[in-house]
């Protein structure tokens, strides 16, 4: 079974170090910050032998050759990752499967807040890491694609269980709250969630990991069609998601 260490990175990130106790394989999810990855790893026992990129963003990818050097672990992530310098030694996409010592993770392409932006999907142990696809109460700005391919996207992650733990690379999620009460205000499981998100946060905690089915309760990108209806459903979305661009 995968160990997850979670810790804070740069002012909003957070970095991942997952580890498969049965080989010692230890892959950093994303680099938005070596010197710490590296630290954290050290205070673990954990040796990295692998990075894992969700997309080609600095503060996802700007600390692999960093890592590489330091450690020299094997980087797999999408050709974009070829973006900020180096490509990756292994590119990967939809449909692929990679290998953590003796755990297998699919990949799956959520592009749209870029273009070749994956997400690593571990089944035995139903946990995602979803990078910057999809928020807790939230989902990436789309920089790269069209609505139409991100909500095929956040699709894509609702159609895994119900009870899926995902990881997201971001805690946006109070400000997030703050604009679903604005376009959901009436959803009692979303104004108790954020009392809730108020809570943790207080008590500087994470909110992230996240369980779909709570998303699919309270994210208000995920209900969209639900909260602008006669529209095609990824209309209903590009609504949702102007809304949240233009959102003070
Ligand atoms: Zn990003
Ligand atoms: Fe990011």
């Amino acid at each position: 079974m995968l160990q997850i260490h979670q810790f804070p990175c740069l002012s909003d990130n957070y970095g991942f170090l997952i580890h498969d106790p049965a080989t010692g394989a230890t892959a950093a999810i994303d680099t938005p910050d070596a010197d710490e990855i590296v630290r954290q790893a050290a205070a673990k026992g954990w040796r990295i032998t692998d990075v894992w990129n969700t997309h080609w963003h600095p503060d996802h990818a700007g600390g692999n050759a960093a890592i590489k050097a330091k450690t020299g672990a094997a980087v797999t992530g999408p050709a974009e990752v070829e973006r900020i310098g180096t490509p990756p030694d292994r590119v990967v996409d939809d449909g692929d499967r990679v290998k953590l010592g003796g755990i297998e993770a699919r990949v799956l392409n959520v592009g749209g807040h870029t273009l070749g932006h994956i997400a690593y999907v571990f089944d035995a142990d139903n946990i995602a890491f979803v990078g910057d696809a999809l928020f807790a109460l939230g989902c990436g700005r789309v920089f790269e694609g069209t609505a139409q391919q991100m909500w095929t996207s956040l699709q894509k992650l609702a159609a895994l269980p119900d009870d899926a733990t995902l990881y997201c690379a971001h805690e946006y999620t109070q400000s997030n709250a703050r604009f679903a009460l604005s376009v959901d205000p009436h959803n009692a499981a979303l104004r108790a969630r954020s009392a809730e998100i108020d809570r943790l946060r207080a008590a500087g905690k994470p909110t992230v990991p996240m369980t779909l089915r709570v998303e699919k309760e309270t994210n208000p990108f995920l209900r969209a069609p639900a909260l602008v209806p006669g529209v095609a459903d990824w209309e209903a979305f590009a609504d949702i998601r102007k809304k949240k661009d233009e959102f003070k």
